[in-house]
C-alpha cells in the first residue's frame, strides 16, 4: 500500500469519505489479464465478405486469439416479461467480460438503432471491469453529411456508455480505415480487452494501416532499447518497470542530482543510467552515445519515453519569466530537440527505422487549467507537435503519440489537499485516481512493434474525467 493508499484507509480518511457519503470505488482489473467472463461480438449490417474491412473484428478476433461468443440482441420478440409482465431486455447466463460492436457498416442515422440494440442488454450483465469495445469506420473513409454525422454519434454514445457503465468498467471508440487489416487492429483490442487499459475510458481514438506487420507478443520489446526520461521516481519510473517487464533494456535518464535513485532503477532493470539534464543543447548527442558507447555501435533506440515534466503553477497575473521559461523548456522544447537530433539517421545510437516517440501531455493540456497556464501551453505543444511529426514521419513507418493522464496518484499529487485531492479523484468515471502503471502501460502499448498502425493519436488515462469532456 503506498502512502495515498495508506491515507485514504486512515480512519481520518474513512471518515472523512464517509460523511461525504461517498462509497468505496470499485477495484479495476490491471496487467496482462483477460476478463473472466466471455467475450461477445455483435456485428452492424455485416455486409458481404467481399467488400473491403467486412468481418474485420471477426477476424482481428482470431488473431488476439481470444474466442467470441455472439451476443444479444434487444428487439421486441426476445424481450422476457419480469414478475410483474414487464418486458425485459435480454439477459446473459454468464456476465459477460466484454462486449466488442463492430460498426463499421454503419453509415445511417437508423443503423445506430443496431447498437442501442447490442448495447442494451450489456449494461447491466457486464463482469466488474468490463469492457464495451465500439470499432468504427474514420469519417474521412465515408461520403456524405449522414455518414458523418452518424459517426460522431457514436463518439456521443461511447461517452455516455463510459459514464454510466459501473463496477470499474470501460467504453472505448476505435475508428478504423478502410484498409485497416485485423494485424493493424489487433494490438488495439488486445490492450483494450487486458486490465492493462483499466482507467482509460470514454476515449476514441485512430488506427490506420502500419507500414510494417509485427505479430502480438507478451514481450515485443525482447532485444529492443527504450530510452526513458524522467525515469528515477514517479510515472518515470513505473514506465521503465513496464517496458522492461516486456522484454526492453532501459536506459534511464534523469537530473544528475536524482543520480543515486536513478541508478537504482536502471540497476535493479539491467538497464543503463544516463545523468543528463534534458535542457542541455547537447542532449540528443549525449543519449546517442550513451546508446552506442553502452550498448553497442550498432545500436538503435527503438522507442523514446518523454516522460520528464515540471511544473511552476501560478495564476498568470503572478507568473513572471522565470515561472514561463523553465516549463515551456523542459516539457516541451527539449523533446523536440532531442527528437531532431535522434531522427538524424546518421546519428550513432540515433532512433531506428520504425522507431516509436511517445510524449506526456496533460488532460491540463487539452482542457486548460486555473493557475497553470505556461503548463497547459507545454502540455498542449505536445499534442500540436504529436499531429505533424506523425504525418512527416508516417512513411518511415516511425510512430508519435502522446498520453493525457489525469489525476494519477503520485508523490506530486499526494501534496495536494486531502479533501481537494478526494474531489480530483471522484470527478471522473471510474470515481478514483489512475496509478503510474496505467500511464506505462497504455505508453507500452503505444510503443509496441505491433501498434505501428497507431499514430499522430493523443490518448487520456484520465477514467473519464469531467474536465475537458
Ligand atoms: P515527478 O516530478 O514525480 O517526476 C518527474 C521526473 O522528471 C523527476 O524524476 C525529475 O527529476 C525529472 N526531470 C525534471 N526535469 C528534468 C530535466 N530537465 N532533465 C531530466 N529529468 C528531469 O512527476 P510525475 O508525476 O511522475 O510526472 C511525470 C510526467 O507525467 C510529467 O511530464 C508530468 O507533467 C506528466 N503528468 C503527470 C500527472 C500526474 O497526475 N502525476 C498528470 C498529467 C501529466
Amino acid at each position: 500500500m503506498n502512502v495515498v493508499e495508506k491515507a485514504y484507509h486512515s480512519p481520518v480518511g474513512r471518515f472523512v469519505v464517509r460523511k461525504a457519503g461517498l462509497k468505496d470505488p470499485p477495484k479495476l482489473r490491471r496487467g496482462r489479464v483477460l476478463p473472466a467472463g466471455p467475450v461477445v461480438l455483435g456485428e452492424v449490417r455485416p455486409g458481404t465478405e467481399e467488400e473491403p474491412g467486412a468481418g474485420l473484428v471477426r477476424r482481428t478476433m482470431a488473431l488476439v486469439d481470444v474466442p467470441v461468443a455472439e451476443a444479444l440482441r434487444d428487439v421486441p420478440e426476445l424481450r422476457v416479461p419480469d414478475d410483474k409482465g414487464r418486458a425485459q431486455p435480454p439477459r446473459y447466463d454468464t456476465a459477460p467480460g466484454a462486449i466488442i460492436v463492430d460498426a463499421t457498416r454503419v453509415r445511417a442515422i437508423g443503423d445506430l438503432e443496431e447498437i442501442r440494440q447490442l448495447l442494451r442488454p450489456i449494461m447491466r450483465s457486464l463482469e466488474p471491469s468490463g469492457r464495451v469495445i465500439m470499432v468504427a469506420t474514420d469519417a474521412r473513409d465515408v461520403d456524405g453529411w449522414e455518414a458523418h454525422a452518424v459517426a460522431q454519434a457514436l463518439d456521443g454514445i461511447n461517452r455516455s456508455v463510459g459514464k454510466e457503465l459501473r463496477g470499474g468498467s470501460t467504453a472505448n471508440l476505435i475508428f478504423v480505415r478502410v484498409d485497416t487489416r485485423p494485424s493493424d487492429l489487433a494490438s488495439t483490442i488486445s490492450f483494450l480487452l487486458e486490465g492493462r487499459s483499466a482507467f482509460v475510458s470514454g476515449q476514441t481514438w485512430r488506427v490506420g494501416r502500419a507500414q510494417f506487420v509485427h505479430e502480438l507478443s507478451d514481450r515485443p520489446f525482447d532485444k529492443r532499447v527504450v530510452v526513458v526520461t524522467g525515469a528515477a521516481r514517479g510515472i518515470g519510473e513505473q514506465i521503465a518497470r513496464v517496458f522492461a517487464r516486456d522484454g526492453a533494456t532501459v536506459v534511464c535518464i534523469d537530473l544528475p542530482q536524482s543520480g543515486a535513485a536513478l541508478a537504482a532503477v536502471a540497476n535493479q532493470l539491467s538497464g543503463s543510467a544516463l545523468q543528463l539534464d534534458i535542457t542541455s543543447p547537447e542532449a540528443g548527442r549525449r543519449i546517442a552515445e550513451h546508446v552506442a558507447r553502452v550498448h553497442g555501435a550498432a545500436t538503435r533506440i527503438w522507442a523514446i519515453v518523454h516522460n520528464a515534466g515540471i511544473l511552476r503553477d501560478k495564476l498568470l497575473a503572478n507568473t513572471d519569466e522565470r515561472l514561463w521559461a523553465p516549463v515551456l523548456e523542459v516539457n516541451l522544447a527539449a523533446e523536440m530537440r532531442v527528437n531532431d537530433f535522434l531522427l538524424n539517421n546518421d546519428v550513432h545510437g540515433g532512433l531506428g527505422e520504425e522507431a516509436r516517440i511517445v510524449g506526456l501531455s496533460s488532460t491540463t493540456g487539452v482542457a486548460g487549467n486555473r493557475g497553470q497556464t505556461n503548463y497547459a501551453a507545454s502540455k498542449a505543444g505536445i499534442i500540436g507537435a504529436v499531429r505533424v511529426m506523425a504525418e512527416d514521419l508516417r512513411e518511415r513507418g516511425v510512430t508519435v503519440n502522446a498520453v493525457a493522464p489525469g489525476f494519477i496518484e503520485t508523490d506530486m499529487t499526494n501534496s495536494i489537499p486531502f479533501v481537494q485531492r478526494e474531489i480530483f479523484r471522484r470527478t471522473n468515471s471510474l470515481q478514483q485516481g489512475g496509478k503510474p502503471i496505467d500511464v506505462a502501460e497504455t505508453l507500452a502499448y503505444l510503443c509496441d512493434p505491433a501498434s505501428g498502425a497507431v499514430t499522430g493519436q493523443v490518448l487520456r488515462i484520465c477514467g473519464q474525467n469531467v474536465i475537458g469532456q
